[in-house]
C-alpha cells in the first residue's frame, strides 16, 4: 500500500494580520497531477514556498512520502525528490541551454559550483543533460544561448533544469504565465509527456491547461481550500463558479 507522496495537514501561515494559509490540508498521490487554482492573492505561492521549505509555516505539517519534513531545510527536501520550476537565478544567461542543464545535473551529482568550468566539457555530464532535454521534448534548445531564447523557451528550460534533479514531485508555479497561446499549448504537451512519471502540483490560471492536465483540482480562496475534486466536480461546483470562475451570482 502506498500513501500520498505529499501530505499537507492543517497548514497555517500568517503575515501580520493576514492568514495566507488557513488550515490547508491537501495531498498529491504518486504520479498524480494535482492542480491548485484560485484568484490572485489566494495564497498559492505562499503554499508552494512552505512545501519547498523557503517559508516556515506557523502550524500544521508537511510530509513527503510519509516523512515529516516540516522542519527540514530546502536542500534536504530536494534530496528527497522535491523540485520547483522557475528558479530563474539558476539560469546562466550567457551559457547555452545544454550548459544550464549540465550544471543542474552536476549539482544533482553533488559537485560544487567550483567545478563549473569542467561541466561545459565533461562528456558524461553533457550526455546526461542531453537525455534530460530529450525527456522533456526540448532537444532543439540544446545549443541555443539563454539570451537568445523566447519567453516560452526560457520557461521550458527552467522546467528542464528542475527535471535534472530527477524529482519525484514537481511544484509548478504558473508555468504558463506570460506565454502566448502556442507556447502554452507546447507547455501543456510537455507536461502531458511527464504526467504519470512525475507527480506534480500545478498552480495555474490558464483553465484550459488545468482542465487538460489535472487529475484533481483544489480551489484556494483567501488561504482556504474551498473545493477539491475531479475536473468535472470542480466545473460543476457552484461555490467555485461564484468565487473563482466568475459565473453566476450564488
Ligand atoms: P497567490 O500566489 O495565490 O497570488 P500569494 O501566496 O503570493 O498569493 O499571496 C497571498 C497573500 O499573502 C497576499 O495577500 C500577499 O500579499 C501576502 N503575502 C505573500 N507573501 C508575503 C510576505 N512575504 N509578507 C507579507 N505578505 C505576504
Ligand atoms: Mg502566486
Amino acid at each position: 500500500m502506498s500513501g500520498p507522496l505529499l501530505a499537507i495537514d492543517g497548514l497555517n501561515k500568517r503575515f501580520g494580520g493576514l492568514l495566507a494559509s488557513d488550515d490547508i490540508s491537501l495531498d498529491v498521490r504518486p504520479g498524480e497531477l494535482h492542480a491548485l487554482i484560485g484568484p490572485n492573492g489566494a495564497g498559492k505561492s505562499t503554499l508552494i514556498g512552505q512545501i519547498m521549505g523557503d517559508l516556515r509555516p506557523d502550524g500544521g505539517s508537511i510530509r513527503l512520502d510519509g516523512e515529516d519534513v516540516t522542519a527540514v531545510p530546502t536542500a534536504g527536501r530536494v534530496a528527497k525528490g522535491l523540485a520547483r520550476t522557475f528558479q530563474v537565478a539558476e539560469l546562466l544567461p550567457d551559457y547555452t541551454a545544454l550548459d544550464n542543464v549540465a550544471l543542474a545535473v552536476q549539482v544533482r551529482q553533488g559537485h560544487s559550483f567550483r567545478f563549473w568550468a569542467d561541466a561545459r566539457r565533461d562528456e558524461p555530464l553533457r550526455s546526461a543533460a542531453r537525455h534530460v532535454l530529450q525527456e522533456a521534448g526540448l532537444s532543439r534548445l540544446g545549443d541555443a544561448p539563454v539570451t537568445g531564447l523566447a519567453q516560452g523557451e526560457r520557461k521550458q528550460l527552467e522546467l528542464a533544469v528542475a527535471l535534472a534533479s530527477e524529482p519525484r514531485l514537481l511544484l509548478l508555479d504558473e508555468p504558463m504565465a506570460g506565454l502566448g497561446a502556442g507556447e502554452s499549448r507546447q507547455m501543456v504537451e510537455i507536461l502531458l509527456g511527464l504526467k504519470g512519471r512525475i507527480a506534480m502540483l500545478l498552480v495555474e490560471h490558464d483553465m484550459d491547461a488545468v482542465f487538460a492536465l489535472a487529475d484533481r483540482i483544489s480551489v484556494l480562496v483567501y488561504g482556504r481550500v474551498v473545493a477539491s475534486g475531479s475536473a468535472a466536480d470542480i466545473r460543476a461546483d457552484a461555490d467555485v463558479k461564484a468565487a473563482y470562475l466568475g459565473e453566476g451570482d450564488a
